[in-house]
């Protein structure tokens, strides 16, 4: 079963995420559980807990098809003890948060190292930080975006993934979503079909298909390898939609949630019932 939705908005309270899902005739959706450009926001209230797991089960989102987002504003690879202490702070906030939504995974871009650690260094500060973020929660699992490699973001490079996975504690919690617009930009050419092939096994060999707990389907501005973050609608940009077929009709993508993060919200539903064509279960 391919779940397919889109990164909603939960303005007024997480309750309207499932309903705007809904809306666009989404069967997974993605949400920020508090302000996105914020540290810090109030607590849930138990109003909003319960109004939020009825309106999913009303409309049939399970946990397994929801994706939640975290801040843009954490680093969990800082080089600066502050800046990390926030983060890591912030973070275990938002695990708190999923789980508090009886929600199984957390999707969060792993760090950056600011030129002032090295590559390694950030990456074993970011492995460190969930634990410490897994250890202070409950069947909340930590997934890992791949990035485009902008500026001194790591995890563009599957190695980079792996290199966290493998030093976190609890291997059941924590796992990946790949972004197919950050895979493209981090040079990973997902056009071409020989390619596609070639990449997956890649993925499949260096991090294992058991980790991929989402993807965020997202068609590219920019052509392969700019190491530039930018969407566009699927079909409009550089990967074309040859590569969105191909993952509907692979198995291997089946049962995780599917996210649409592209810029122009009215198609959205278009694009999420071309996408459901495109698939053969
Ligand atoms: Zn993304
Ligand atoms: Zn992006």
């Amino acid at each position: 079963m391919k779940y397919i939705g889109a990164h909603v908005s939960a303005s007024g309270g997480v309750q309207n995420a499932p309903v705007n899902a809904k809306a666009i005739g989404a069967t997974a959706f993605a949400l920020f559980t508090k302000n996105q450009r914020q540290w810090f926001s109030k607590d849930l209230t138990d109003n909003e807990i319960e109004e939020f797991k009825t309106n999913c089960a009303n409309l049939g989102y399970a946990p397994e098809q929801i994706l939640p987002h975290d801040s843009y504003l954490i680093n969990l690879g800082s080089p600066e003890e502050e800046g990390l202490d926030k983060s890591r702070k912030s973070f275990a906030d938002e695990m708190k948060r999923c789980q508090q939504l009886g929600l199984k995974l957390l999707n969060f871009h792993p760090g950056s190292h600011l030129k002032k650690i090295s590559e390694e260094e950030c990456l074993n500060r970011i492995a460190e930080s969930i634990n410490i973020a897994l250890s202070k929660t409950q069947g909340v699992t930590a997934v890992i975006e791949n990035t485009a490699g902008q500026g001194t973001n790591l995890g563009f490079a599957f190695r980079h993934l792996k290199h966290i996975i493998d030093r976190v504690d609890d291997k059941s919690r924590v796992g990946v979503c790949i972004d197919t617009c950050h895979a493209f930009a981090a040079g990973y050419n997902l056009a071409d079909k020989y390619e596609f092939e070639r990449i997956w096994d890649e993925f499949d060999q260096t991090i294992g298909f058991k980790f991929l707990r989402g993807m965020h389907l997202n068609d590219a501005t920019k052509p392969v390898g700019s190491r530039v973050d930018r969407h566009a609608s699927i079909g409009s940009g550089c990967i074309g939609k040859e590569a969105f077929r191909w993952i509907m009709e692979d198995p291997r993508f089946d049962n995780i949630p599917l996210i649409l993060e592209t810029p122009d919200e009215l198609i959205w539903a278009e694009e999420i019932s071309m996408l459901k064509g495109f698939c053969n279960n």
